[in-house]
């Protein structure tokens, strides 16, 4: 029997990347930017009439919010993000038709889903990670699986290798994980990268990498020559301090960039957080005095969490995983408790309902919440 057109080879590759509605589609072209044709020119006084925009500009208030960072309100973005994803090439050592940016690696995550898997093509990720893994599957109208991690909390690739049937597109990693903060290690990632089937796209999500210092710890970066199908996700919301802005990135192959670039919504990241981003980039030492500030202070509210009797998980991110079972509390019942001291942590859905999730802020907010921890959990 023939091959249904939906399962036809793509690319040489023998597993189909893509679905035919996928492959179909071909990039929206935006009106060309002044940026661009000054750039390809060499001049400095080009014009664009080209995308129904407002000459007068928007509101002197609203002018007056964005004047500082230059912007011009009223002039779509660079749909293609042109100096953000040169900048991201450079920082990567990667060319640029291997970056494509997202509004937040949410709608990455969500681009992924829509782009690679289709019909009965189904995803694993694991339990507990990031939710919008599940959110993705689930709003793609696909199958999913999602396989346990071990008893204490660390990922475990013979439950995501398991997990793996004949029609697995997607298995999404967070690396480190969210919300137990485990991180995959070096030896483990190998193992997904070389034993997962070829077909299979592989997402690794590294939201909070630049937090990691365990010796064990391997960004997917470095297995990007290993395999065909893997995709590196990052986010400008954490070390980067743009959550409110939005910009999240893929690195991978040519091929794969190419189809996400065709699924997403024109203009997807807007100029405020390109322009944010850029400079954020070219700032490495504060992250890297936010990444200090993280690394003290997640070993000190550790310490301190422990003792008032608490089990805290080992992590590699900027958040903290509690078990507060052994105090004979509910993560539901701390998070009160704590609210109503006006300090906000996160309760876990079912399987970690005996735990709550706490992000590492500056020392003094540790303290007060170190302060409040002891009242209700001390003694
Ligand atoms: N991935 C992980 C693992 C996360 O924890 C988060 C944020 N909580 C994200 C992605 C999304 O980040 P953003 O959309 O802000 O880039």
């Amino acid at each position: 029997m023939a091959e249904p057109e939906s399962r036809q080879a793509t690319g040489g590759h023998p597993d189909p990347l893509v679905a035919p509605h996928v492959a179909r589609m071909v990039p929206y072209k935006p009106g060309k930017p002044v940026a661009e044709l000054e750039r390809e020119l060499g001049i400095r006084n080009a014009i664009k009439l080209a995308s129904n925009e407002n000459p007068l500009g928007p509101s002197p208030h609203v002018a007056a919010l964005l004047g500082e960072a230059g912007l011009r309100p009223e002039i779509y973005p660079d749909g293609s993000g042109f100096e953000l994803r040169q900048a991201l090439a450079a920082h990567h050592d990667v060319a640029m038709n291997q970056v494509v940016l997202g509004n937040g690696s949410n709608e990455l995550i969500d681009l992924v889903c829509r782009t690679f898997a289709y019909g009965d093509d189904h995803l694993v990720f694991g339990k507990p990670s990031f939710v919008c893994y599940w959110l993705g599957s689930v709003a793609s109208n696909l199958a999913y699986t999602e396989a346990p991690l071990k008893d204490d909390l660390a990922w475990d690739v013979d439950a995501l290798l398991s997990a793996v049937t004949p029609k697995t597109k997607i298995v999404f990693v967070a690396n480190p994980n969210n919300p137990t903060g485990a991180h995959m290690t070096r030896a483990d990632l190998a193992r997904l990268v070389h034993e997962l089937p070829p077909r299979v796209v592989l997402v690794l999500d590294e939201a909070y990498v630049e937090f990691a210092d365990a010796d064990d710890f391997a960004s997917a970066f470095e297995f990007r020559a290993e395999r065909e199908r893997l995709l590196v996700l990052r986010t400008f919301s954490k070390a980067y301090g743009l959550a409110a802005l939005r910009v999240g990135y893929v690195v991978g192959a040519p091929e794969l960039i190419d189809y996400l670039n065709r699924m997403r919504a024109p203009f997807n990241v807007n100029a405020l957080a390109q322009r944010a981003a850029l400079a954020a980039l070219g700032d490495p030492e504060h992250v890297a005095k936010y990444v200090a500030l993280n690394r003290v202070e997640r070993a000190r509210v550790g310490e301190r969490l422990e003792a008032l009797g608490l089990t805290v998980a080992p992590s590699q991110a900027n958040f903290l995983l509690v078990d507060v079972r052994p105090r004979g509390f509910t993560g539901a019942q701390v998070y009160d408790a704590l609210l109503s001291k006006g300090v906000i942590v996160r309760p876990m859905p079912p399987p970690l309902e005996g735990f709550v999730r706490i992000t590492i802020g500056l020392e003094t907010w540790n303290d007060r919440l170190l302060e409040v921890a002891t009242e209700v959990c001390g003694g």
